[in-house]
């Protein structure tokens, strides 16, 4: 009925470095090519499904894995599914992609310095975790896994919004065209 085969988009860097940012801009360049995508992130997700969770690495883990398997379903669904969370444990994502299986995961590393990240810091968390008031802050009292082998690397300090979504939409294109759509009867 869509005409489309469902993918999760894993976006993952640091607070700030521009996932959400462009990961709505994918959305929204997708929908005007008449293809559904949905992104899930920290908004929608937190403080929904997720609410009871916190940011020690236990409920880190859970969050992600939680997060993975809504992923899978909206993937079974056929949404091209963007997914904007900061998920910095790279144990976390590669159970993601485990759970998703060849060809249906593709991670996306927003790669910005974090000095760039913290200048920026558009929820004013930076300014907080550095004044002690939130705990475990990734980047600041928290470790960043960076991927070893993400399918795309983006480095916003050199990049605009735009370019960093034609990017992905290039990565998508090219994706496909390796996973042709299924025959159907
Ligand atoms: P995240 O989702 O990674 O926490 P956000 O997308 O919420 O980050 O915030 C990134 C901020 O950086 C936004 O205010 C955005 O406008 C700004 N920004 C500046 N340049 C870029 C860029 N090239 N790509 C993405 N975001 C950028």
């Amino acid at each position: 009925m869509l005409g489309q085969r469902g993918i999760l988009v894993w976006f993952t860097g640091l607070s700030g470095s521009g996932k959400s940012t462009i990961a709505y801009r994918v959305e929204q360049a997708l929908m005007a090519q008449g293809r559904l995508a949905y992104v899930l992130d920290g908004d929608n997700v937190r403080h929904g499904l997720n609410s009871n969770l916190g940011f020690g690495a236990e409920d880190r883990a859970e969050n992600i894995r939680r997060i993975g398997e809504v992923g899978k379903l909206f993937v079974d669904a056929g949404l091209i599914t963007l997914s904007s969370f900061v998920s910095p444990y790279r144990a976390d994502r590669d159970r993601v992609r485990a759970i998703l299986g060849a060809g249906g995961f593709l991670e996306v590393f927003v790669n910005t310095p974090l000095e760039v990240c913290e200048s920026r810091d558009p929820k004013g968390l930076y300014k907080k975790a550095r004044a002690g008031e939130i705990a475990q802050f990734t980047g600041i009292s928290d470790p960043y896994e960076p991927p070893l082998s993400p399918e795309l690397e983006i480095r916003t300090d050199q990049l605009t919004v735009d370019a960093a979504s034609a990017l992905v939409l290039d990565l998508l294109m090219r994706h496909e065209k390796i996973q042709p759509q299924q025959a159907r009867d």
